[in-house]
């Protein structure tokens, strides 16, 4: 038995799923993500750059289809092998599974809601596209609003005294949209479409927001220049500005009275899903560390012999395991329900995002200098899980939003 089959469920449609996604990570993903590690942003998107083969590749396979339904062209998965697939992809890059993730943002939107409008201009074409011609971006973080867009429900999120930096008004038939997102838009220069989350009605805050999903070829949209990070360097991010740009009523799915609800069940996703990454770059970290130990010899015998050294490899384990469990049972729990329970997928997300950086950085030590060099994977591991810790927000202020909920609605069996 392998570890991975812990589940006793799994399907045989479950294994071959894996086997086929884990194939793809191994030989498309792995080496992709290597070569754009080492270049600049404007390299890694450049045309002919090795990003866009894997884009075509992930495309032909129809991954940029995971999360959507399978009436619109979706790969008609259960939430339990969307998490499957997206722990292998995890496992090749984090940050090219983010890229390809992100890109269904818009159709993902957009399926919530299901107008046949957004159906036919928006979820539809990026299904059946298979050449990466189509990819999608999720705005909602500004330069001055980064965790407080995140924390819906939270007393700060309806305070009338915060200004959002990009806003929509109605005029006629249309939508004037103004401002700009943060430069930390995954995909933002590369995007052809946007999930847009913008604030509709000032004198609600940011509950006061509505969502698009929209084209980027509207005049009046342009994008700032990739920026230049430290982890998950293979996934472009830049801001997205708008000036006066004119988006028809059809584009939109939700205003200001749906727009909390419909926050909190995005987040619900896009967190518990950054946990399920989180096992698959976790169990990367573990067995780089596990393979080493093996073969290093130090003191006449190999690292692995060392009681110390098994020690820590059981602890890194046991945070690969724990955190798949919580994460797919997190995710899968809130696909299945209307009223998501948010703090399971935020338990997912903080706590899976702190075990893999903790596996990461525990590798490290397990590699000693080697660690530190280019030479092995291990180090752009560990700057990638550096990064989940603060992308779909801070652990920090997510937790504190978190603590917030419980504190009020925990139920206990007693009474
Ligand atoms: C790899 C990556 C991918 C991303 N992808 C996207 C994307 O696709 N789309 C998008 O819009 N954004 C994206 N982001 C942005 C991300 O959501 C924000 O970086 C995150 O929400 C934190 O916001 P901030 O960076 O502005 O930090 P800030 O909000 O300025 O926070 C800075 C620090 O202050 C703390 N803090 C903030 N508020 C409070 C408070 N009320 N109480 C106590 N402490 C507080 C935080 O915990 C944090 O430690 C991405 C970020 C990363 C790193």
């Amino acid at each position: 038995m392998s570890y991975l089959d812990l589940d006793l469920d799994l399907t045989e449609e479950d294994k071959e799923l894996r086997k086929a996604a884990h194939r793809f990570a191994k030989e498309v993903m792995r080496p992709i993500a290597k070569q754009l590690d080492e270049m600049t942003p404007e390299q890694v998107i450049a045309k002919g750059s090795p990003f866009w083969d894997f884009m075509r590749k992930g495309y032909e396979l129809g991954y940029h289809t995971v999360l959507i339904p399978e009436p619109y062209g979706g790969m008609d998965l259960t939430p339990k092998q969307q998490a499957i697939i997206y722990e292998e992809l995890a496992w090749g890059s984090v940050g090219l599974t983010v890229a390809i993730g992100v890109a269904a943002f818009p159709a993902f939107g957009a399926s919530l809601v299901a107008e046949q409008d957004l159906i036919e201009k928006i979820i539809e074409p990026f299904c059946a596209c298979r050449d990466a011609s189509i990819v999608g971006c999720w705005g909602i973080t500004e330069p001055d609003h980064g965790s407080d867009t995140l924390l819906p429900f939270y007393p700060s999120f309806s305070d009338p005294a915060i200004k959002a930096q990009c806003r929509a008004r109605l005029d006629g038939d249309a939508y004037i949209i103004n401002g700009q997102k943060s430069a930390w838009v995954s995909c933002g220069t590369v995007a052809t479409h946007c999930a847009l989350f913008c604030q509709m009605d000032p004198s609600m805050g940011h509950a006061g927001g509505a969502i698009f999903a929209m084209p980027l070829d509207l005049p009046g949209v342009s994008k700032g220049a990739p920026l230049n990070k430290h982890g998950q360097r293979d996934l472009n991010q830049g801001e997205i500005f708008f000036d006066n740009v004119r988006v028809p009523k059809e584009y939109l799915i939700a205003g200001p009275e749906a727009y909390e609800a419909l926050l909190e069940i995005t987040l619900s996703a896009t967190t518990s899903l950054m946990g399920v990454f989180s096992a698959g770059v976790a169990r990367a970290a573990f067995e780089e560390a596990l393979a080493y130990a093996k073969t290093r010899v130090q003191g006449g015998k190999t690292l692995i012999e060392y009681p110390t050294i098994q020690e820590k490899l059981f602890h890194m384990f046991s945070k690969v395991e724990t955190t798949r469990r919580i994460s797919r049972a997190a995710y899968i729990y809130n696909q299945n329900t209307s009223t998501p329970a948010e703090e399971y997928s935020l338990v997912a997300k903080v706590f899976g995002t702190n075990a893999a950086y903790e596996v990461a950085h525990e590798a490290i030590q397990i590699f000693g200098g080697n660690g530190l060099t280019k030479e092995y994977l291990i180090e752009k591991l560990y700057r990638d899980a550096r990064a989940m810790l603060i992308e779909d927000g801070s652990n920090d202020t997510l937790a504190i939003a978190a603590g917030h909920k419980l504190i009020k609605t925990y139920p206990r069996l007693d009474g």
